[in-house]
């Protein structure tokens, strides 16, 4: 894909999840890794009136916070950088305040083996990243250890991240997480959630490298 099919891809699915009730209004943002660069939303702007140039560059290992372009980056640059830095495998980084993901991050509740489709963010629970401010160094701290061997967490009093090799994935586990989010909360009002053991999660790993969302190229699986 091209610089500029990339930044109006970015656009498409910010209209996306805000238009399925993923998000709301100018929260939350959406980065897309461009060769060394990191393609991040600009802060603030409707994502009615965002235009592909509106879109910021920033050096993923140049100059640390170095970006370019007429409009500022989202204030939440540091865990989109630090995230694209720390994992390669990541292309994409989805942040939204998605509301079930965000009543369980309020209530500082993980999401645990509910559902076997867990397993699509890496392991056997979805973990809560420790509250720090918005746009901080210490939030993204706190979200790259949530995130050890995960690829989605929630975020404290904020919302939820989820991640992944292409931007179509990245949003496609934002939707699953939010799933998982609205079920679970559901489950709890109702009695007891039923765990899977680690054991059954482990199992379902294995089976998610040719199960989930297939790629549209190349056919491979996105878990
Ligand atoms: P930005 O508009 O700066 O991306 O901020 C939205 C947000 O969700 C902050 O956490
Ligand atoms: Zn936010």
């Amino acid at each position: 894909m091209s610089e500029l099919q990339l930044r109006r891809s970015i656009i498409d699915h910010c209209r996306h999840m805000n238009a399925i009730g993923l998000n709301q209004g100018t929260s939350g943002n959406i980065s897309v890794r461009h060769g060394d660069t990191m393609l991040i939303t600009p802060s603030a702007i409707p994502y009615a009136d965002m235009t592909p140039e509106m879109i910021v560059a920033m050096p993923i290992d140049g100059e640390y916070g170095a970006w370019s372009g007429p409009r500022k980056p989202s204030v939440e640059w540091p865990f989109h950088l630090d995230i694209m830095r720390a994992r390669p495998e990541v292309c994409a980084v989805v942040h939204t305040h998605a509301t079930f993901s965000t009543i369980l991050a309020i209530a500082g509740k993980p999401i645990p083996a509910c559902h076997y489709m867990i397993a699509a963010f890496g392991g056997v629970d979805v973990r809560v990243a420790d509250y720090a401010r918005y746009g901080t160094k210490a939030l993204s701290e706190n979200v790259l250890k949530a995130m050890e061997g995960r690829s989605a967490c929630l975020m404290a009093n904020h919302g939820m991240i989820a991640t992944g090799p292409s931007l179509e994935k990245a949003m496609w586990a934002a939707v699953e997480l939010e799933t998982i989010a609205k079920q679970y909360y559901h489950t709890l009002l109702i009695g007891r959630p039923v765990i899977l053991p680690d054991a059954e999660i482990a199992g379902v790993l294995e089976g998610f490298a040719s199960y989930g969302l297939q790629d549209k190229r190349d056919g491979t699986a996105a878990a």
